[in-house]
């Protein structure tokens, strides 16, 4: 099978041309212009762009948390995310504590298992290193190509380790080259402050950011950037939300630290005054950290265009409003955290940051494909449009308008965080290796095409060929 996409406006992190591109099989062969080639499927991208197809790395699918499962399983949110331009995700295996690793990863393989419609990599989230997986165990994981280790320094009783797991871990990192990436927030003190509140009555939605103050989330980004330096490891600070954690996290960079940051979509959009929402409304917002005030959102814009912070993920863990984030309704700590985004990625960040001049085309292909394959050990294979990289490819329309809503979405979710939102600029054809998943407005593949990815270590490039074999 070969495929032409031609005469669109190519832009990656570094370039922006009008060319053709060639696909023979699953891989970009040639680019140029007027290509006098003959494909089996030709695809007319004048007046378009063709970007490289998005890669999230930050995603939770069919994940058990807060006494119920997120309502996304691998099939209805990888279709989302092919529907918003996204071929390629990495998710979180979460070891069950008092399980060992290789449980955990056949427990998480299995559940995506003829369900991958795009591709996707694991992180390995750590919560257990005395009863469950062991320092040998957590140090071969690389060689799976599970080269990221993930800690919760917060949810108390839940997931959260303590800093003697989260400084073994980065040491084990330190050695295997594996990247260290932490939820930080001080869950030792916010486990106090949620108890007080509710102590005191307070169980509305709303107090669930008022107990996770922005300091919390600075303090543990802090913890986590001095740590990562005594162990020598290299760190990546996920949900980034604030100014109090962007700032460690900036000293960090201009120190020339090896520490990088993400923010999620919704922190540019989404503040505390959605909490404040009557009827239980503004449990759709309680995801962690928490929505910040407003001020912030004008941090974060700065972060993402001075490289402070590097990608931008969506943090997609989807539970229903009606159903799930009901088992709330009475005490806000019981309000399971999370909130939905894969779809809408790039369509937000196109609109409020390259229309409306915050960043460029380059540099939001940048945060949302490229520096994400990079960091994660996908790259040249994904993220970027090159000759023997994936042809994983997004044919965008920048000039269609476009209305989010739950009514439309492809998520189970019964909502969306940017309900009512009109956009110019949307995904209107979608490949993975070539194969077309998405086109006039369906979904033209069935499940089963997408793929593990083993990825290469922190720094090290992945080659198409080299994942195949
Ligand atoms: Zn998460």
């Amino acid at each position: 099978m070969s495929v032409l996409i031609k005469g669109g406006r190519v832009i990656t992190a570094a370039d922006d041309y009008v060319g053709d591109v060639y696909i023979e099989g699953e891989r970009v062969s040639l680019i140029g212009e007027s290509l006098d080639v003959e494909a089996d499927k030709v695809i007319d991208a004048g007046g378009r762009y063709v970007l490289p197809g998005l890669v999230d790395p930050h995603t939770h699918l069919d994940m058990p948390f807060g006494g119920t499962t997120t309502i996304d399983d691998v099939e209805s949110g990888q279709t989302a995310a092919a529907f918003g331009g996204t071929t390629c995700h990495v998710d979180f295996i979460i070891q069950p504590q008092g399980s060992s690793f290789a449980d955990a990863v056949s427990d998480w393989k299995a559940k995506a298992d003829g369900k991958q419609v795009i591709d996707m990599g694991y992180h390995m989230a750590v919560t257990d290193l005395r009863e469950g997986g062991s320092l040998e165990e957590l140090a071969s994981l690389p060689d799976q190509g599970i080269t990221s280790y993930k800690l919760f320094m917060a949810y108390k009783g839940a997931l959260m380790v303590d800093d003697e797991t989260l400084f073994k871990t980065m040491e084990v990192a330190a050695e295997t080259g594996a990247l260290v990436m932490v939820h930080a927030e001080n869950g030792d003190a916010i486990d106090v402050l949620v108890k007080k509140a509710l102590a005191e009555g307070k169980t509305e939605p709303k107090y669930h950011a008022l107990t996770r103050p922005p300091e919390t989330e600075g303090e543990a980004t802090n913890r986590a950037i001095q740590l990562a330096r005594v162990a020598g490891c290299n760190l990546y600070v996920v949900h980034v939300s604030c100014q109090e954690s962007v700032e460690p996290i900036a000293l960090a960079r201009e120190k020339g630290w090896d520490v990088w940051g993400e923010t999620c979509t919704q922190y540019f959009f989404v503040d505390y005054t959605f909490l404040e929402r009557p009827n239980f409304e503004g449990a759709k917002y309680v995801y962690t950290p928490p929505p910040r005030d407003k001020a912030n959102q004008d941090v974060l814009w700065a972060a993402v265009r001075n490289d402070v912070l590097s990608a931008i993920s969506t943090d997609h863990c989807a539970f229903l409003w009606d159903g799930q984030k009901t088992l709330g309704k009475d005490d806000f700590s019981k309000i399971p955290n999370g909130g939905p985004g894969l779809e809408n990625r790039l369509h937000m960040i196109h609109e409020f940051g390259v229309r409306q001049g915050r960043i460029g085309l380059n540099r939001m292909v940048e945060l949302l494909a490229t520096n994400p394959a990079k960091l994660f050990g996908l790259y040249p294979k994904k993220g970027t449009i090159a000759v023997g990289s994936d042809a994983d490819i997004v044919v965008f329309d920048p000039d269609k308008k476009h209305t989010i809503t739950a009514a439309t979405q492809h998520s189970k979710i019964d909502y969306n965080l940017y309900e009512g939102t009109e956009v110019t600029g949307t995904p209107e054809t979608v490949l993975l290796r070539g194969n077309v998943l998405v086109e006039g407005g369906e979904l033209v593949v069935e499940p089963g095409i997408g793929q593990f990815v083993k990825r290469a270590r922190f720094g090290e490039h992945l080659t198409a060929v080299e994942a195949a074999a």
